[in-house]
């Protein structure tokens, strides 16, 4: 073919990308071996697995298949390296990524060619995003190494840490997760996904190469039973951090449940891409194809839900179709290939069989008149039409190259369409209209947000999931969080327990019935402005006549309303000395569902200005203020300790209260500046419903230090108050009903903790569970929150000091109360 033939036809010439370096490299080394401890070692077992070439369907080398000896052997490594790396300076932590950074860019293009070769990636992809994002991570992670110390004070690292990573981006989804591991000095155990394993074997020669000390980064490869499985539960590993499918990750989070293992999820999704009527739609076709056809549509939030306003859907489906066939198909390492192969047969067949069955539920599939390769796992782009919201294909993970289009009539329409999921990943609004754009984008129940782009990623800019895309963020300075922890908690879990002025004591079954004498005698401390104590009175006729107390009877506080408990049982309320000095109602599963609806009908709190959450956060200060005495008798009642320990515990809920209010306005997101023309702004968003248990250690603070941070966040909260000692917690009914706190904000049931925990766990309408009381009760906890994979902070049966504002106030419960929306804005014609 001669130039002119060329310019006459504009048909693509051959533009391959030689694999001979990389399968030489391959051949030098082959069976690969386990990276442990530095060294390259045989596997246990003597056993090797075929690494395929997706787009031949043949080996292209072996790799070792670890077992349960070989993580044993290298969490010992990680355990042993982890004593000096973790204390290692910050400034020499960020040499070392430094360096790892610049060995990525300089085998970036043999990187780039086994990631094709291993996953069926085309190379443009690898060559121009994968790669560049990696070492791009260990840039940025190298700076927080060296800010750790002034960036993160009073933090450390959580020691040695399994990470498991799937195979749709191999290299860099081990970026994402070593880069902040070695940043904040942890150790790491790594398994990369059983299909694509190549560039992590590379990345550990990068490892040996720049004289990384052995054993901080240990790669493992084999089989998920074999290795991950050991991984997640070999009892020396502090932290799991796991991308992968939802269902795995659902199984992780069982695993771990009570272990004490921090543990962090990225998960699957079904993300919307929502195109409104002033959008520009060629724009918008091309960010179709970037957010589906991208990777073969193996991508987590792949914009796999195309939702359009119903009076331009026609004109863009046809721009669609007349785009889509025009795509090529083909040889991964071919650079004008824009769709390379599928990862595996089996992915492959699963592809096929949704496909299939968006056919038999009625949806109308079109693809374009070309064929794909017959060598290979080869897929084509695919768009699915007519498709109705609640069909398999339209809420299910395809994760190949499907895409099912959907229409809307109004934004509000198509708000509650894109939430219309059980993920909550990512998604992306195309509007010329920067109002209506920047309208829609918080409304969106996901992590990511892209307006006007799509599948758009940077270190600066955290990433993760809402819903059952799991939790935890990868990247930004949220993400650090993930690798560290308090350095307080260590001490503490050092000494045990701490709690100063805490008085124990169990309430005995033997207790139940047991005379109500307080009630009707003065309690400890009481004085004559109470309302509920024993009086006497002169009567008209002369005699003086003991008067018993006006029962008080606290009930649930639901939706602003002092309500009777569903059961119509109450519940003995003890002093130390096992006497009764009240009752309150027995709270049973249909409290805490009501509890629950009216904590959801409450959500415009989140929208409610954060000027307003802070002064009602001070009105309920000067409310309790106004009562302190009271309080502090309460106090004093249910624990038996001093009067001058209860009032330091009221002044400090009060102070507490002051604390959060102050933080309502000034615990904001920031805007980050990524490679890009435009601006990511990353809000920091409430969770929704949060379900919280107290600690007995503390009635009045620790009830104040759950709640308060939760509401000036914009959640709304179900608070099991302490079970020993809950009279702090219903006295606060008359507080907050004066404060002018919306119904259905703060919602509080009483009972048996145990039990109303569970059913908070298991709601799958509560988005997040914090439990402090036994170690039994947190692993219950974490093991029912993983139907709908709700956040859960729980203390393992640890006791923290209330009174100490280090333990018991600040960020971390700010952070606990917030999930970080990273809204994309590019901008420029
Ligand atoms: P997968 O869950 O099958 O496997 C992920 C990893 O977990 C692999 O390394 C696998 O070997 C391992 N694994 C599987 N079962 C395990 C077990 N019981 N114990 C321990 N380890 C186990 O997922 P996949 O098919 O490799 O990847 C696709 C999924 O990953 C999709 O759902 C996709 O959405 C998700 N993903 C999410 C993100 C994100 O950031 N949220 C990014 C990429 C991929």
């Amino acid at each position: 073919m001669n130039i002119t033939e060329i310019f006459e036809t504009m048909d693509y010439g051959p533009a391959p990308e030689s694999p001979t370096p990389a399968l030489a490299w391959i051949k030098e080394r082959q069976p690969f071996g386990l990276f442990i401890n530095g060294q390259w070692v045989k596997p246990a077992s003597g056993q090797y697995l075929d690494s395929v070439n997706p787009s031949t369907g043949k080996p292209l080398t072996q790799v070792a298949a670890a077992n349960s000896e070989d993580v044993n052997a290298a969490v010992t490594a990680a355990r042993t390296a982890f004593e000096t790396w973790g204390k290692t300076p910050g400034h020499v932590r960020a040499r070392y990524m430094y360096a790892i950074a610049r060995h990525i860019q300089k085998h970036s293009r043999l990187l780039a060619v086994l990631e094709s070769l291993d996953n069926g990636k085309p190379i443009r992809e690898t060559r121009d995003i994968d790669i560049p994002l990696v070492a791009r991570h260990f840039y940025y992670h190298a700076g927080w190494a060296q800010l750790m110390a002034s960036e993160l004070p009073g933090y450390e690292p959580v020691g040695v840490v399994g990470q498991i990573i799937p195979w749709n981006f191999p290299l860099l989804m081990l970026a994402w997760k070593i880069a902040p591991a070695l940043a904040m000095g942890n150790t790491v155990v790594l398994k990369p996904a059983r299909y694509t394993p190549l560039t992590a074997l590379k990345f550990a020669e990068i490892v040996q190469e720049i004289g990384l000390p052995p054993g901080v980064v240990n790669i493992l490869t084999g089989e998920a039973s074999q290795v991950g499985e050991a991984l997640v539960r070999h009892p020396d590993v502090n932290k799991i951090a796991f991308t992968g499918s939802t269902d795995v990750g659902r199984s992780l989070r069982r695993a771990t449940a009570g272990s004490g293992k921090k543990l962090s999820l990225e998960l699957g999704g079904k993300s919307p891409f929502i195109v409104f009527d002033d959008a520009d739609l060629d724009s918008v076709v091309e960010g179709v194809v970037d957010a589906i056809w991208f990777n073969q549509g193996q991508v987590c939030c792949a914009g796999s839900r195309l939702l359009v306003q119903e009076d331009v859907a026609e004109r863009l489906i046809a721009k669609l179709r007349a785009r889509m066939e025009k795509l090529r198909i083909g040889d991964p390492l071919d650079k004008a290939v824009d769709i390379g192969a599928i990862v595996s047969s089996a992915q492959l067949k699963e592809i096929q069989r949704l496909v299939e069955q968006g056919v038999d539920e009625g949806a109308e599939m079109w693809q374009p008149s070309w064929a794909c390769p017959t060598e290979g796992y080869f897929f084509p782009p695919t768009l699915f039409t007519n498709v109705s919201p609640a069909t398999t294909i339209a809420q299910v993970e395809i994760f190949g190259p499907v895409l099912v289009s959907m229409t809307f009539r109004t934004p509000a329409e198509a708000v509650a369409l894109a939430n219309n999921t059980r993920y909550g990943l990512a998604a992306s609004v195309w509007s010329e209209n920067i109002n209506l754009a920047l309208d829609v984008a918080p409304k969106l129940k996901a992590g990511t947000v892209w307006v006007n782009c799509t599948n758009l990623f940077d270190a600066s800019s955290g990433f993760g999931g809402y819903r059952e895309s799991g939790f935890g963020r990868e990247g930004g300075k949220e993400g650090l969080y993930e690798y560290v922890r308090p350095a307080w908690e260590t001490a503490l879990r050092a000494t045990a327990r701490v709690a100063p002025t805490i008085h124990e004591w169990d309430v005995q079954p033997s207790m139940v019935g047991a005379r109500l004498a307080p009630a009707l005698g003065p309690a400890p401390g009481k004085d004559e402005d109470t309302h509920d104590h024993a009086g006497v009175s002169d009567f008209s006729n002369g005699s003086r006549i003991a008067l018993p107390a006006i029962d008080r009877t606290p009930k649930m506080f639901i939706n602003g309303k002092q309500v009777r408990p569903d059961s119509g049982y109450s519940r003995d309320v003890y002093d130390p000395a096992g006497r009764v000095i009240g009752q309150v109602g027995e709270g049973n599963r249909k409290d805490v569902r009501n509890a629950v609806e009216a904590a959801h009908a409450a959500s415009g709190w989140a929208s409610s200005t954060t000027h307003n959450r802070a002064q009602i956060l001070y009105y309920i200060a000067e409310n309790l203020s106004v009562r302190e005495g009271e309080f502090a008798r309460r106090i004093v009642q249910q624990t038996g300790r001093s009067q001058a320990d209860a009032i330091t515990e009221v002044q400090a809920a009060i102070s507490r209260l002051f604390s959060y209010a102050a933080w309502a306005d000034k615990f904001e997101g920031v805007v980050h500046r990524p490679p890009l023309r435009g601006v990511v702004l990353a809000m920091k968003e409430a969770i929704g419903v949060i379900g919280m248990v107290c600690p007995d250690e503390y009635p009045l603070l620790g009830f104040v230090s759950l709640a308060a941070p939760a509401i000036a966040m914009g959640n709304t909260v179900v608070v099991v108050p302490s079970q020993q000692s809950p009279l702090s917690a219903t006295d606060c009914y008359q507080v907050l009903e004066t404060s002018d706190l919306p119904d259905g904000v703060v919602n509080i049931v009483t009972g048996d903790r145990d039990m109303l925990s569970q059913v908070l766990a298991d709601h799958d309408d509560v988005e997040a569970m914090w439990y402090f009381g036994s170690a039994e009760g947190c692993k219950r906890v974490e093991l029912a929150s993983a139907s709908n994979m709700k956040r859960t902070w729980v203390n393992y049966g640890h006791p923290r000091n209330w009174l100490d504002p280090i333990q018991g106030e600040g960020e971390e419960f700010l952070r606990e109360s917030t999930q970080v929306k990273n809204i994309w804005v590019p901008y420029g014609d």
